[in-house]
């Protein structure tokens, strides 16, 4: 009921403009747009509350709220500002939303539009691919970096995937700005040139384009694609939907469609799950990291078990070496361990699925903030470049551990059976960390 409320209001802020309609008309009896500090968001822990926000911007958080959340914000002594006619009068002034509701934030025309001017001013080094396309006929689009793009050499390869989950916007912006950095850097950067040189890298800043666009213009919170489900409910996720343990049992993921988890109804259903299948199939991917948030995590397989994976040593040691060089950067710490482990179970997620064809390492990087009190999936867009500038020394490290080590080309790993098993009693015992939130 939430989001059909929204999304009336957002649209008519946003259509208010070209539409002349007077300014009462968008004023929805049942909720306002209202802004906090975000310092007293963080205060109040407003994040607990599951307000339905819309964007963060020069230090406050927007949001619709009804009246009994207006009144559950005084209660709480935070100050809020009713921004509803400031807005509308912006959009009669012809500054419609339309252009600001995602900030410095792609959406995927934007995206789109960014990757082609690289491609346009990196000729030979940049080259842009269509992978696939989303249910609502969205081009999915791969960014692919190496000496002469165009050509396909069988170089090894790595892979950087964004936005399997629509409200993680961070996730667009990291990879993005990676494949940028690489192309900006190749001319003065001995270390870029000779990286670039000797590899394929895969850039897919958004896996999800529907989602991502829902989350723009209708509801914030969205984490699914768009699949219309059989009883009526909206969405897969994506991450659920790889074909490696697909469905190993209902905590990793869910059988019921209307859950945040749901799998969907077969391995690799969805359009955006094959389209990322078709590219890494294809080629000698040796490495990949899927950027999520939030909570500052570097997650490597099994998710679908605790279990540890064949190899668990060495994907542990490549985590930590990430880890550090992250928080040499500003201090920033991200926590790295068995995704099972350390965040909670996963079946059907892209690591697990990329770890258990190429035995590549495969890792899930949930970028910041640590936690729902300091802004769950919401990134201040100043805080964008900082968030990237992190990630980036562990993007160009494991690109290079992906050039040295080739991998062993072995069979499909096999997924254990047993469902429902405890770890096995050897094992020590890891106290799982509280991961409180959403999924993410
Ligand atoms: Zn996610």
């Amino acid at each position: 009921m939430r989001m059909t409320k929204r999304a009336a209001l957002v649209l008519a802020l946003i259509g208010l403009a070209a539409l002349g309609r007077p300014a009462a008309a968008a004023a929805d009896e049942d909720g306002e747009v209202i802004s906090v500090a975000k310092r007293d968001f963080e205060a109040a822990r407003l994040g607990r509350l599951r307000l339905d926000l819309l964007m963060e911007k020069d230090g406050r958080i927007y949001l619709v709220a009804s009246p009994g959340e207006m009144a559950a914000l005084a209660a709480l002594r935070v100050a809020a500002t009713v921004e509803t006619p400031r807005l509308l009068q912006a959009a009669g002034q012809g500054l419609s939303a339309a252009g600001g509701i995602n900030g410095a934030y792609h959406s995927t025309l934007e995206l789109e539009t960014d990757l082609r001017l690289l491609e346009r001013d990196h000729p030979g080094l940049a080259s842009v691919r269509e992978i696939g396309e989303s249910l609502e006929k969205r081009k999915i689009y791969a960014l692919k970096i190496s000496d002469n793009a165009a050509s396909d050499e069988g170089e090894p390869a790595v892979l950087f995937l964004g936005c399997h989950h629509a409200r993680e916007w961070i996730s667009v912006e990291v990879p993005f700005l990676f494949g940028r950095y690489l192309l900006e850097n190749y001319a003065g950067s001995q270390e870029v040139r000779d990286l670039v040189d000797a590899s394929e890298i895969w850039i897919v800043p958004i896996v999800n384009p529907d989602g991502l666009e829902y989350s723009i213009h209708v509801y914030r919170y969205w984490r699914k694609n768009r699949r219309a489900n059989a009883d009526g409910t909206f969405g897969v996720d994506v991450n659920r939907n790889y074909g490696f343990a697909w469905g190993f049992d209902n905590n990793g993921s869910s059988g019921f469609p209307g859950s945040d988890i749901y799998r969907g109804t077969a391995p690799f259903s969805e359009p955006e799950t094959s389209a990322v299948r078709g590219l890494f199939l294809g080629r000698d991917f040796r490495a990949l990291i899927s950027f999520h948030s939030f909570s500052q995590d570097i997650l490597f397989p099994w998710g679908y078990t605790t279990d540890p994976a064949p190899g668990d040593a060495g994907l542990d040691a490549i985590a930590g070496t990430m880890a550090g060089l992250m928080a040499g950067v500003r201090g920033t710490v991200y926590a790295y361990g068995q995704a099972s482990r350390l965040l909670y179970l996963t079946n059907g997620d892209t690591a697990d699925w990329a770890y258990s064809v190429a035995e590549a390492p495969s890792y899930t990087i949930e970028l910041p903030p640590v936690d729902v009190d300091h802004g769950g999936f919401f990134n201040d867009e100043t805080a964008i470049g900082a968030i990237f500038d992190e990630n980036r020394p562990a993007m160009l490290y494991l690109t290079r551990y992906a050039v040295d080590h080739p991998l062993p080309r072995r069979r499909p790993l096999p997924v254990r059976r047993e469902r429902g098993r405890p770890p096995a009693a050897s094992k020590p015992t890891i106290i799982p960390r509280p991961a409180p939130g959403p999924v993410r």
